[in-house]
């Protein structure tokens, strides 16, 4: 069985305890590989490393910074079978399908940062005082702590390391503990690009102790946060006044107004139930949908259901993987009893299909009440929980039963509706006539203020903003 390890200093290394931690594959339940289970002292060194490379990298000139991520997005495009290998063989993720897309968002990653860097330009202030001349620029922050999930492992911690080091800034990254081969195979894949040493580094290990380690040392200046709405609580109670980005969970609502085309809507909608075994933080986990439309809507959304296909996920029929572990299983079975003992009924799937490993099958919910754990929680699983509202107040009743805030989606055809309730839901993004999983990553993605779904904005120049200071210099010119 391979032993994954640490990356340190620019060098792969046991854990200073030797202690190690299976690596399970979820579409069979089995270990596959061991990894190094990293500590505090782990953490510690890495931390060490990182402020020793900060004071060279951030010296190297930006153009050289970017030129070093675009050689990262080739050797990515030129490893991307290694990438999705191990996508499908850690987290169950369909080969050819989901694996081979998130591997090729990767490049994208590298791509972007390096370009957008480029332009991202300060301002020259004018001044009440006639002889000062005032300007702004950005600086790097210093040693960031990345800290990722394992629903996207690759593709997730992407969306920071190269914004982080392209804008000078060093990197200790820590990722789930179920996604940690596939962080090194990733590391593996980027090093080899002539990264200097301790400008990345990567400690596998328990979050709560490894990440924390992160988040409270005094010698990481910043956070950079993919996860559960309740890990980013105890981290922000952690850090104190550290800067944080955190993109947290969503249960956001799609809702399809009485004037939409029902069966468009659920051919639409479908992907954002059942896409990566339902496993997005943006999915369509609570659909409200006009009385007027239910039953064509309902009809159709059985037949989306029925098309997913599950099983081996290196089999190329196959477009929909297992769970993450056994902690999703049992929380989808749990929403279902909830909704079911509450007078929700399921119209297909509701249980596990006679596979071995983590699968749930693809289901369909109708009638829950306000008050299940489907419309106050995230689900995160294949399922589609309906519901249907007679007028506009008895959908908000639905919608403001649950504080997150991250992804909302409108089906109408009326454009005054559309931006009236674009304008009124408290997500971070509404879409309006497409499913709640679009997303590009130049486009800023995040949690409304005050709900549950996260601190800041992700994508593009916003991640490059929240990797820098801006700093401003004033000069006394006599
Ligand atoms: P999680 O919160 O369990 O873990 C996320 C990361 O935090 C892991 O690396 C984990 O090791 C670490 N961690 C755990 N406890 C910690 C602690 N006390 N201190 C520091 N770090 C700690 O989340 P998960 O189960 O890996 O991922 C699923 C969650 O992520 C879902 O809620 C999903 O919605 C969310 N998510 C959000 C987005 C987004 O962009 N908003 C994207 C993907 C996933």
């Amino acid at each position: 069985m391979r032993k994954y390890l640490n990356f340190i200093d620019g060098q792969w290394c046991n854990a200073i305890s030797g202690q190690t931690f299976d690596a399970i594959n979820p579409a069979k339940g089995e270990p596959f590989a061991r990894i190094a289970k990293g500590s505090r002292q782990d953490a510690q060194k890495a931390i060490a490393a990182a402020n020793a490379a900060q004071s060279l990298w951030r010296k190297v000139p930006l153009w050289e910074r970017a030129a070093l991520c675009h050689k990262m997005a080739e050797l990515v495009v030129q490893y991307e079978k290694d990438l999705a290998d191990i996508l499908c063989t850690e987290l169950g993720k369909p080969r050819h399908g989901e694996a081979i897309d998130e591997a090729r968002e990767v490049a994208t990653n590298f791509r972007q940062a390096a370009e957008l860097a480029k332009f991202l330009e300060g301002q020259t202030i004018p001044t009440q005082d006639p002889h000062k001349r005032v300007l702004t620029f950005r600086q790097p922050r210093g040693v960031i702590a990345v800290i990722t999930p394992w629903n996207f492992p690759a593709a997730i911690a992407t969306e920071y390391l190269p914004h982080a080091i392209v804008m000078g800034n060093t990197v200790v990254w820590t990722p789930a503990p179920t996604a940690a081969a596939t962080a090194v195979v990733l590391m593996e894949i980027i090093a080899r690009a002539g990264l200097p040493k301790g400008v990345i580094n990567l400690v596998l290990g328990p979050g709560n102790e490894v990440g924390d380690e992160l988040v409270i040392n005094r010698s990481t200046h910043a956070i950079g946060m993919t996860g559960s709405p309740k890990t980013g609580l105890t981290i922000s109670s952690r850090a104190g006044l550290k800067p944080k980005l955190m993109e947290l969970g969503g249960n956001g609502p799609t809702i399809i107004l009485p004037d939409a085309d029902p069966v468009k809507a659920a051919q639409m909608i479908a992907p954002a139930c059942f896409y990566a075994a339902g496993q997005v933080c943006s999915c369509a986990e609570r659909i409200l949908v006009a009385d007027n439309l239910k039953q064509d809507f309902v009809d159709e959304m059985i037949r989306q259901a029925r098309s997913w296909v599950q099983g081996d996920p290196w089999d190329t029929n196959v477009n929909m993987g297992p769970q993450n572990s056994m902690m999703v299983v049992d929380k989808m079975t749990a929403h279902l009893l909830d909704a079911s003992a509450k007078g929700a009924k399921i119209l297909v799937g509701g249980g596990r299909p006679k596979l071995p490993g983590f699968f749930y099958e693809p289901t369909v919910l109708v009638d829950y009440a306000i008050d299940s754990l489907v419309n106050k929680e995230e689900t995160f699983g294949p399922i589609a929980p309906i519901a249907a509202f007679k007028n506009d107040q008895q959908a908000w009743d639905y919608i403001n039963a649950c504080d997150f805030g991250l992804v909302s989606a409108v089906f109408t055809r009326d454009v005054d509706k559309a931006w009236q309730w674009a304008d009124n839901l408290r997500t971070g993004i509404t879409v309006v006539n497409d499913f709640t999983n679009y997303w590009e990553l130049h486009i800023p993605f995040g949690g409304m203020s005050g709900t549950q779904s996260g601190l800041g904005r992700i994508g593009g120049r916003h991640t490059l903003e929240f990797m820098s200071d801006l700093k401003t210099i004033a000069f006394n010119i006599g």
